[in-house]
This record gives C-alpha cells, structure tokens and sequence, in this order.
C-alpha cells in the first residue's frame, strides 16, 4: 500500500488547512492588489539556468535542493524552486520594461529536495510579490509596507518581528566578502566543514550558518556595517526613515543574510518563535542586477515570498463556510422541481445542497451533522399544494412557505 501515500515531503490538503491557506492568499491578493500588484502567473517548471544563473550555483537552493530532469525532448528542465527567477524571465521574455514600475503578484506551488519536517516541505506553496523598475529605497519602504499590513490583517502582527539588514551594493559587498574571507581564513580551524567549502564560494552564508562551532566564530566577526560605502549606508538610513514615517517596527540584524547570490541592498525577514525551527514566514530583498544577469535590460527589483503553510499555521485564518440549506424532494416530481428551487436559493447567495436518498428521519440526521441551517422539504403534498416544508433546524420548527416565498423566508432566517 506504500504506493498509495503521497511522496515523501508532498501532502494532501484539505479541510481546516485548506481553508486556512486559502484565506493566506485571498487576503494577499487584496491588500497586494490595494498596493497596485497585478497577477502574474508564470510557468511551474523552467528551463534549469533561469535559476541557476541568479540564484548561484553554491545557494543551498542550486546547489542541493532543486528538482531537476531532463524532459522528453532533451531539455534540461527545473521545477521552480522560488518565484522570483521566473517572473524576471518572464519579465524579459514579455518585454515588459516598456511600462515601468511592474507591480506583480503570484501564488503557487514550489519545490525544493529538503529534509521534509513540521512548516518545511519538498512542496510547499508561496504568495509572492515583486515591485520591478523602481531603484530608490522608498520602493523597499512600500514593499514591507504591504507585508506588514498582509501580516496584521492577518492577525500576525503581534507574532512576529521584521529583521532587517542591508547587504550593500556591489562595491560594499564585495569589501565586505575580502574582510570576511580574511577573518575566516585567520579562524579556519574551528569552521565546520559546510562552512571551510561556503568559504572559497560564499562566504557570506557561513553567517548563516547553525553548526555550533561556526556560530561561535560568526560571534565576532566582522560587521558588514563597517564596510558600507557612502551611497549603501545612506541607502539604508532611508530604508529605516521610510519604515519609521510608515510605522512598521524592525529590528537591524547585523547578521541577516540571504541564501541567493542576487540580492543587494536591503535584506529583510518576518520571523516567529512559534514555530520552531522553522521560524521565517515571509522574507525578501532587493535584488538590482538579476535581470541584468539574466540578460535582460539593467532594471533594479525588489520583491518578497512568504510561505503559505507557515502563515496558514500561525494565522488560521480561514472561515468555516456559511450554513447550507439541503433539499429534500421526496418522490420523481419533487426531485424535479427541487432542482429549480435549490438554483432560486443559490441566487440568493445561500449554500444549498441536495439529499435524495433515504427516508426523511435519516437525511434529517445527515443534515445535522452536515451543520445545517434549514431543510427544504418537496413531498406530493406540498408540490401539489405550491409549497414547500421548510424545517428550521435550530429550534425543529417547521412551516408551510410557498414556493415564491422561499428565498425570502430563508434569507429572512440565515
Ligand atoms: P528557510 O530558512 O526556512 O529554509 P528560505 O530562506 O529557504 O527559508 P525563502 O527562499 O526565502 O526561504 O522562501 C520564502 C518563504 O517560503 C520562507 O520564509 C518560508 O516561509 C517558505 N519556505 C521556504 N522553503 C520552504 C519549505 N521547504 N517548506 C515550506 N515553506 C518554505
Ligand atoms: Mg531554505
């Protein structure tokens, strides 16, 4: 029967969880949109060096966690790992720096090869957002504006805290990087051995790392602050000035950085303690030279993902759906005529559902269970009469309604 279980790190999801999720993205979709975003929905697979190429090939992502194969035809082909690769080759492909700024939504699955736990899956789902053509740091004031705001509508805010860190520009980086790699060469006996590999390709990321014996030489390491040049530094003083005017509440993480080689600039994740090691909700940057680097015209961008299980898990936010009403035709010309009534309802609004089988006490005993608000019964009698049995399921009470008063009584009543 093994072969009837999903694969490991895939789930079915319904239920509680899936309407949870889907209230994640419905909400996303309204207060995005309320900032100006409009859908994107791209491909699920890409050709494999649209996120190689950006995202680099020593990224956790590239290096160990991709689903990639070669297709039928010969084409080395991955399944998207993130959102932001693709939108920005579609972004390219489409022509769309013709109509800058680009303000654009998404949500979906992605995929990446990890050891599968509680909040981290080999698929999992992202609502993503990606603001393209706008290079001063008010854009990234805007863009953690919307997170904040998706955040509290969720009712998240309290939950959870902004870090907020600048990686520099290219220039910054790159002194940076010098300065760290010196460091770490000076302290290369105590790094793990992920850590003395990170250090010839990615230095940055040894920073990240959560092997004890790198956490302690990440301690007192050089700080990236030390190392912004002019234009980075005032760069994030604005960052801070604009998230201080809009009242979004950060903390500066020195430490913070991003497991992708595109971003520059502003670094930022939305982080809980309540759900263990899988803490970061929702997290983003900037990332001024991937289009360049994919190949498209120089455009700065600046985007975020948040994870829809993650969010979905803290935020429970989906509604138990409204109250139906089920009809009960009771013979061949009632179940007829109960087909006309159900659509009448449905036009209302109302949630309606049909139970033909069985006699009246058992579909009465189904319909409680089923929560139900009212049943609707069609016998002979009634349909000859022009009426229906309309039985409140609260109190027991039932009534005699016409058929054109129907709606009306049950909105009456719901
Ligand atoms: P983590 O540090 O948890 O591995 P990440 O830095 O790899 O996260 P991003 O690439 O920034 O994550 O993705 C954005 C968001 O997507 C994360 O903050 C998280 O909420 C969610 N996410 C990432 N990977 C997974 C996964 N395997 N399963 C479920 N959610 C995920
Ligand atoms: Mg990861």
């Amino acid at each position: 029967m093994s072969k009837l279980q999903p694969v490991r790190g895939t789930r079915d999801i319904y239920g509680a969880e899936a309407r949870n999720m889907a209230a994640v993205v419905e909400t996303f979709r309204r207060v995005a949109g309320s900032y100006g975003f409009e859908d994107i929905a791209t491909p699920i697979f890409e050709f494999t060096e649209v996120y190689k190429r950006p995202l680099g090939e020593a990224s956790d992502i590239v290096s160990k966690e991709m689903y990639t194969f070669e297709d039928r035809g010969g084409e080395d082909i991955t399944l998207r790992p993130e959102f932001t690769a693709g939108v920005c080759r579609s972004f390219i492909s489409e022509g769309m720096q013709q109509n800058l700024p680009c303000r654009l939504m998404s949500n979906g699955p992605a995929f990446r090869y990890e050891r599968p736990q509680k909040g981290r899956y080999r698929q999992f789902h992202q609502i993503n957002a990606e603001l393209l053509g706008q290079d001063a740091p008010e854009a990234d004031v805007d863009i953690i504006a919307m997170a904040w705001r998706l955040l509290g509508e969720l009712g998240l805010a309290d939950k959870v805290v902004l870090e907020l860190n600048t990686l520099g520009d290219k220039e910054s980086r790159a002194t940076y990087r010098e300065t760290l790699v010196r460091y770490f060469e000076d302290h290369k006996g105590g790094l793990s051995e992920d850590s003395l590999r990170r250090l010839s390709s990615n230095p940055l990321r040894i920073l990240d790392s959560k092997d004890d014996a790198d956490k302690k030489i990440v301690a007192t390491a050089p700080l990236m602050s030390d190392c912004l040049n002019e234009a980075s530094r005032s760069f994030f003083e604005r960052v801070k000035a604009g998230l201080e005017a809009v009242g979004v509440p950060y903390v500066h993480n020195e430490r913070l950085v991003r497991g992708m080689d595109y971003y520059t600039h502003t670094a930022f994740e939305f982080v809980t303690t309540e759900l263990g090691a899988q803490g970061t909700v929702l997290a983003g940057g900037r990332y001024d030279g991937l289009i360049e680097q994919l190949g498209g015209p120089a455009t700065p961008g600046i985007g975020w993902a948040g994870g829809i299980e993650r969010l979905a898990m803290l935020s429970k936010a989906g509604k138990t759906p409204a109250r139906p009403i089920i009809i009960m035709p009771m013979g061949e010309a009632a179940t007829l005529k109960a087909f006309e009534i159900a659509e009448d309802l449905r036009g209302i609004g109302a949630i309606v559902t049909s139970d033909r089988g069985g006699n009246l006490k058992k579909r009465l005993n189904r319909a409680n269970k089923a929560r139900a608000r009212f049943a609707v019964i069609i016998g002979e009698d009634e349909l000859s009469g022009g009426v229906v049995t309309l039985k409140d399921l609260d109190n027991g009470e039932q009534r005699q309604v016409s058929f054109a008063d129907l709606a009306h009584s049950v909105k009456a009543g719901v």
